[in-house]
């Protein structure tokens, strides 16, 4: 999942210890999974939930020689829906629609054309909004992704929406936790996403088949770390693996998870509580309708 380095930002990631997974909410007897829900229940959860709603944002693509295709899916859906019974919200099946043309050398990837991402998130975001999510946090469990996303959030501002939308970029890296094993860059299917995958998937992971590529730096390109092309990820991980899964261990996925997973919480919180963003939406979308009149 997280990878991007230059325009991106390392960001390791959280989890998880305790609760097995289940999408019963502490607080709630209603399912926080959407599909789950009857229409009634539907109704009744987007009130608890105060029309705040979690979008988990995944893909399908290589991770490394021992991850499943899933991973940035399944780890994302995971600290969602744990955070979901923790601060009640409805959390949106699953959806794989995002950005990854990098990986199209790849086998099992799935990288849906430009227009095809945005429209099926406006579309989507829409859907959510005319049943009542009016809040709509978009949980980012893929590396690339980090452009598209925050792009679309801001794109909202084009056209009047009744509705708001967060966008969580990735984990939060936070200090302390188990000292890591591996010294090089790991963006890519390596100790951290391992890590993470032991906790959320483990009979997902094949820690013996970790070696039998390699995620080194091939450095390809010789350019300045600021001046960006499309193709510096491939130029640098042409295997789709950046780091060393091998070393990876439950007790980093459980320190990573459990922060990621305290994050979202922490948002969901934000949100629920959050009554300027609309307001201020609104009147933004009032005064673009006629600039000229626009005082300070
Ligand atoms: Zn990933």
């Amino acid at each position: 999942m997280f990878r991007k380095v230059a325009l991106r930002k390392v960001t390791p990631f959280l989890a998880v210890t305790f609760f097995a997974a289940t999408s019963l909410s502490a607080q709630s007897k209603f399912s926080t999974k959407w599909e789950e829900l009857t229409a009634a229940d539907f109704r009744s959860g987007i009130q608890q939930a105060k029309g705040t709603c979690l979008l988990p944002f995944g893909i399908l693509e290589k991770h490394g020689p021992h991850l499943p295709l899933g991973t940035d899916l399944l780890n994302v859906r995971y600290v969602s829906l744990q955070a979901a019974s923790q601060e009640y919200a409805v959390v949106f099946p699953e959806y794989y629609f995002g950005q990854i043309f990098e990986a199209k050398h790849e086998p099992g990837t799935v990288a849906y054309s430009m227009d095809l991402q945005l429209r099926m998130l406006q579309e989507t975001a829409d859907e959510m909004a005319r049943n009542g999510c009016k809040k709509i946090i978009i949980v980012n469990g893929h590396g690339g992704n980090e452009h598209l996303i925050p792009f679309f959030a801001q794109a909202q501002l084009d056209k009047p929406h009744d509705y708001v939308v967060y966008v969580l970029d990735g984990g939060r890296s936070r200090p302390g936790g188990p000292a890591k094993k591996s010294t090089g860059i790991d963006y890519h299917a390596g100790e951290n996403e391992t890590s993470n995958t032991m906790v959320s998937h483990p009979d997902l992971v094949h820690l013996d088949r970790a070696k039998d590529e390699s995620g080194a730096d091939q450095k390809r390109q010789n350019l300045p770390e600021y001046l960006y092309t499309g193709i510096w990820w491939y130029a640098r991980f042409p295997n789709h693996y950046s780091g060393d899964g091998s070393v990876a261990t439950k007790e980093l996925g459980e320190w990573n998870m459990k922060g990621w997973i305290d994050s979202i919480v922490e948002c969901i919180r934000s949100v629920k509580a959050d009554e300027a963003s609309l307001k201020i939406q609104n009147e933004f979308y009032e005064k673009s309708k006629h600039p000229l009149e626009t005082r300070p």
